[in-house]
């Protein structure tokens, strides 16, 4: 069984554009190699909007080097990229987003849910690229709902497995380096054990409710960065909780981030810079 190696709770919350209140669950700031390929999650609501007639967001912003995995709990969001995507996706979505060799983008709050209002719930998590595919073609993965199978855990609850195989059912994402990405809900009092290959990154993160891993008890919010090293995960609900498991291959490569930019070397982040500022990263047309 994977040990503990760190509990990461209280993130304090602060704004995304005038849309997303978040809270920064995880960052290799903090955890570094531990969590590759990982590099941040920033866990967004639940929050509630008031109806509004303009929809709240961020504007237009580059990436460059990495993927953002967007997973939506509740409300809806809509998305456009210089690569020429637009998506809406709503509960239980998922957007597979590679920016890679570098894309502008904006993501905001779908139109007609703007108009009703209602709760807001999202996790975006941000994916690392082997230095090899940080300059692929920019990508766009939506996934709905449908496509995600759920396996059933029996009395314990389900899980819906977004990316790479658990129990025989593979999820739907196409991956550059191996991921295993699962959501989820667990009755109070059940269990469920996840292989977690020895040397993966291994985490898990209690969005709602109480569970325990590796003899640590988290609440909501709190994240559990378990130890490459051993092997599978035991995961126990003490309440009725949803869950969000990542388990993946590290890449052995450095990491140099500047915001919106995750690339190996500081001249390769000053090369970004220049290709975003003189436009060679796209820029996105106004809709039809
Ligand atoms: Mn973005």
């Amino acid at each position: 069984m994977k040990k503990l190696f760190e509990i990461r709770r209280g993130a304090e919350p602060r704004w995304v554009g005038d849309g997303f209140p978040v809270r920064t669950l995880f960052s290799h700031q903090e955890s570094g190699a531990r969590i590759s390929p990982f590099l941040m999650l920033d866990y967004a609501g639940p929050a509630e909007f008031a109806p509004s007639e303009k929809p709240r967001g961020v504007g237009e912003h580059p990436h460059r080097g990495f993927e953002t995995v967007t997973i939506v709990y509740q409300g809806e969001l809509e998305h456009r990229d210089s690569a020429g995507n637009h998506g809406k996706i709503g509960p239980g979505d998922v957007q597979w987003m590679t920016a890679a060799s570098g894309l502008v983008h904006e993501e905001w709050h779908d139109r007609d849910f703007s108009r009703r209002g209602g709760v807001l719930e999202l996790v975006q998590l941000w994916v690392n690229l082997p230095a090899k595919d940080k300059s692929a073609a920019p990508g766009y993965q939506e996934i709905p709902a449908a496509r995600i199978s759920t396996v059933d855990l029996d009395a314990a609850g389900s899980a819906r497995v977004i990316a790479g195989g658990f129990r025989g059912t593979e999820g739907p994402a196409r991956t550059f380096t191996p991921i295993t990405l699962i959501d989820l809900r667990l009755g109070a009092g059940s269990r469920v054990e996840i292989p977690s290959p020895e040397g993966h990154s291994a985490i898990v993160m209690v969005l709602k409710g109480k569970a325990t891993t590796a003899g640590e008890t988290l609440g909501e919010a709190d994240t559990a960065i378990l130890d490459p090293d051993g092997e599978g995960v035991t995961v126990e609900a003490l309440d009725d909780a949803t869950i969000l498991f990542l388990g993946g291959e590290p890449i052995d490569e450095p990491v140099v981030a500047h915001g919106p930019f995750v690339m190996n070397t500081e001249e390769e982040i000053r090369q970004a810079i220049r290709d975003y500022r003189d436009g060679r990263m796209g820029r996105l047309v106004p809709p039809a």
